[in-house]
């Protein structure tokens, strides 16, 4: 079998490692001119945790983690409002990782046979009878069996195969910022916890990575359909600017647009996750937010599925079908759960 998968992000290389050991041919086209720098911080658990360890990758995961032995809550001028140990049950099955960390090992796993392809995209896909052909933004056509659209949260494969995204979007009433910054007083001055700062309409994360870098994470709620802001790093000055303790030190260190992710809290529904030999893997068909940490782990859950069953099924739509049986219900109740998150995730 052919594949093309569209987007080498956390989805992406999990399916095309998975394939490529099964021995199938792997085309992996990913819009980014190179692989990712630090990114945010997230954690991985649950079955996304179960995925990397099928994979044999978890200790090298853990090599990469960022552990920090204590969550503290500040209010908005940096009060201690309460400390809590992170070293129940839980916590010992939870890798804390920036997402860059993450897609590096996933990339130095990759068979060889990979054929990756950075700063690419698909332009469009003719399917026929017996499978699709699939122009690259280079010209190039590749004939394949399977296209899987594995490009995140603003998916192109699903905008070509299942139309505007506007139709599955479900924006939760939150705006998020995140970026990873260099400044060693601030850092220190952190010691080893996860430091969380509450103000009215949003809340601000700070974790503290090795002793001069520490990850940032802005949540703050928006008006209903508010767009984004054309300029994100003075729309984040202007809304936390009453905002004290270290969060002024914080937003000295924004990077521009390349470093800093902006977008909205959104959640993906879609009626059904294929369409003939197009199939959807990971934020493109089931996001989930950031609220219910479990994004990455079930696009790595997800990854594994589909692989699963292209191996054991004998054709290409009762696997697909077999995938989104297997992982939708799990899918649905985790998207339940970071709705009912979101009506008290930070103060009003
Ligand atoms: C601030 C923040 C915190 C989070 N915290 C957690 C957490 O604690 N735990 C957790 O499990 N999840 C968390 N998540 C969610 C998690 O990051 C996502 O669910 C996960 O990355 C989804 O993986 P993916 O491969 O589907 O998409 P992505 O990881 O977004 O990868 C998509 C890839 O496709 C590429 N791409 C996009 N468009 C195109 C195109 N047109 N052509 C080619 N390539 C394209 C992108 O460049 C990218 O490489 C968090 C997310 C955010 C924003």
């Amino acid at each position: 079998m052919r594949v093309l998968i569209c987007g080498a992000g956390v989805a992406g290389l999990a399916l095309a490692r998975w394939l490529a050991r099964d021995g199938q041919e792997v085309v992996l086209v990913e819009r980014a001119p190179a692989r990712p720098g630090a990114g945010y911080m997230l954690d991985c658990r649950g079955r996304g945790l179960d995925a990397v360890e099928h994979m044999g990758l978890l200790a090298e995961l853990r090599e990469h983690a960022v552990d920090l032995a204590e969550l503290v809550y500040h209010d908005q001028d940096g009060a201690e409002l309460g400390r809590f140990a992170d070293d129940g049950p839980e916590a010992e099955r939870t890798v804390s990782v920036l997402r860059g960390a993450l897609v590096r090992i996933l990339g130095d796993a990759l068979p060889s046979t990979v054929d990756l392809r950075y700063g690419r995209t698909v332009g469009a896909a003719l399917e026929d009878g017996d499978g699709l052909d699939v122009t690259v933004d280079d010209g190039i056509v590749e004939r394949v069996d399977l296209l899987v659209g594995a490009d995140g949260l603003h998916s192109r494969i699903r905008a070509l195969a299942f139309g505007p995204e506007e139709q599955f979007r479900r924006d939760l009433g939150f705006h998020t910022a995140a970026y990873v910054m260099r400044e060693a007083g601030t850092t220190r001055s952190l010691g080893h916890a996860l430091h969380m700062i509450e103000g009215s309409g949003l809340q601000v994360g700070a974790y503290p990575l090795d002793t001069d870098r520490l990850a940032t994470l802005f949540v703050h709620r928006v008006r209903p359909q508010e767009p984004l802001p054309q300029d994100p790093r003075a729309e984040l000055r202007r809304r936390y600017e009453a905002t004290g303790w270290i969060v002024p030190r914080l937003l000295e260190h924004c990077p521009g647009p390349g470093e800093l992710y902006f977008d909205r809290v959104s959640q993906i529904e879609m009626p059904t996750w294929s369409r003939g030999r197009t199939v959807l893997l990971g934020d493109a068909c089931q996001a989930m937010s950031l609220l219910t940490g479990q994004g990455a782990g079930m696009a790595l859950a997800g990854a594994e599925a589909l692989a699963q069953q292209l191996r054991s099924e004998g054709d290409i739509p009762a696997a697909l079908a077999r995938y989104e049986y297997e992982l939708r219900p799990v899918v649905e109740r985790m998207q339940a759960e970071g709705r009912a998150l979101a009506e008290d995730f930070v103060p009003v």
